[in-house]
């Protein structure tokens, strides 16, 4: 498979496989349609950012497109500064961080070293309390572990049979156009 993953889809394929099946279906229709409003607010958070206005300093780089051919990862950074060498992705509210949430910020990093840029840190920003997580550089066993997700990912097949829960479901955006559940989305 040469197909590249975005980087904001490893934490959804760490919450369901099945629902980046689901993404890839429903993303040419309009997101009203199933977009919950967690993930209106997570996408508005971002807007300074993917329109480059949150900094003007010279050595802050914004919603810089990164890629890695090694781990076959693509997506866009939120914010590096090339000074400190610090690689910052920003949340709108992290209740706890997620396995997929460190998986992202992993593939921003590494995509970011395979570009040569330099990396001395790594944090989460929670926008709505102004905190700033320090998350430690991955060591080579946490990056053993991300090789294998990603070629889990890679080798996905919708037709798995899946393991999910009542309360993922009930959850999730994809609810009420999923084949594979019953339950009603708690955002409607
Ligand atoms: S509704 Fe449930 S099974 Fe369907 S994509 Fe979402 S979490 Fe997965």
């Amino acid at each position: 498979m040469n197909e590249y993953i975005n980087l904001s889809s490893l934490n959804d394929f760490c919450f369901c496989p099945y629902s980046i099946y689901l993404h890839n279906v429903y993303e040419s229709t309009d997101k009203e349609l199933f977009q919950a409003a967690p993930q209106v607010r997570g996408s508005l958070s971002h807007q300074s950012i993917d329109t480059k206005q949150a900094s003007t300093q010279k050595e802050i780089l914004l919603s810089l497109p990164v890629y890695s051919e090694t781990y076959h990862i693509m997506g866009k950074i939120d914010l590096y500064d090339r000074e400190k060498g610090a690689l910052v992705e920003r949340k709108y509210k992290l209740g706890q961080i997620y396995r997929g949430q460190l998986y992202q910020l992993w593939g921003q990093y590494l995509c970011l070293i395979e570009m040569n840029y330099e990396v001395t840190s790594l944090a989460f920003f929670e926008i709505s309390t102004h905190k700033t997580i320090p998350i430690a550089l991955p060591s080579s066993q946490d990056l053993v572990e991300f090789k294998q997700f990603i070629d889990r990912f890679l080798s996905y097949d919708p037709l798995t049979p899946l393991s999910t829960s009542i309360n993922k479901c009930r959850h999730c955006i994809y609810c009420n156009l999923c084949d594979k559940t019953d339950e009603e989305n708690v955002y409607t």
